[in-house]
């Protein structure tokens, strides 16, 4: 079936129940089938004859990032946040990342239990709905904790990885421990690899 709509969710890289019990499929039902639909739904709405819809996704979370275009912003930057948040897990994940990606985490974090540590202090520190980054900054690593739908692209860095912090992403399966949650994510469904391949 061919889709009219300019922006379309993409398809889940595993089953609805591969992340459980890391995610159980309950909130991945209600995370990507309604919460990541909706972003899409309304970011056609909005971006229908404006100079959006001729963008890539992308470009459109850059642009309205800059052109302070809120509405449209919230949008796009979430619809590109959760491809990257499901992109970037795997059921049953890796448990260390490796090669370059590893020493650069040692380089910037002590270490990879040092980084954990750290991802997760930050995480907890995003006050209400946002997310936590983990950044390339040339030969460095940063972690970047950013409100709402904001994201490393809409402030030029690259992004490596980021974990939601929105309580829709955990309520269900963490109540409200987000620190659980995260270390759960970083230590049992992180595909680093993916993670590795993200660098520049
Ligand atoms: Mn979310």
């Amino acid at each position: 079936m061919n889709d009219m709509k300019k922006f379309n969710l993409p398809q889940l890289p595993y089953g609805e129940n591969d992340l459980s019990p890391v995610i159980s499929s309950n909130t991945v039902q209600l995370h990507y089938g309604k919460h990541h639909q909706a972003y899409f739904n309304m970011l056609n709405t909005l971006a229908e004859g404006t100079k959006y819809n001729d963008m890539t996704l992308e470009d459109v979370v850059v642009h309205s990032f800059n052109d302070k275009e809120q509405k449209i912003f919230n949008n796009a930057g979430q619809a590109w946040n959760h491809i990257i948040y499901w992109e970037q897990m795997k059921p049953g994940g890796e448990n260390y990342p490796s090669g370059k990606l590893n020493s650069m985490i040692e380089d910037s974090f002590g270490g990879f239990e040092s980084f954990k540590d750290q991802f997760i202090q930050q995480s907890v520190g995003v006050f209400g709905s946002g997310w936590c980054w983990l950044v390339q900054n040339d030969d460095k690593l940063e972690i970047m904790g950013l409100p709402n739908a904001e994201n490393p692209l809409a402030h030029g860095k690259i992004t490596l990885m980021g974990i939601d912090v929105w309580e829709h992403a955990y309520y269900l399966d963490y109540k409200n421990v987000r620190p659980d949650y995260v270390k759960a994510l970083l230590e049992k469904s992180i595909n680093w690899s993916f993670v590795a391949d993200q660098l520049k």
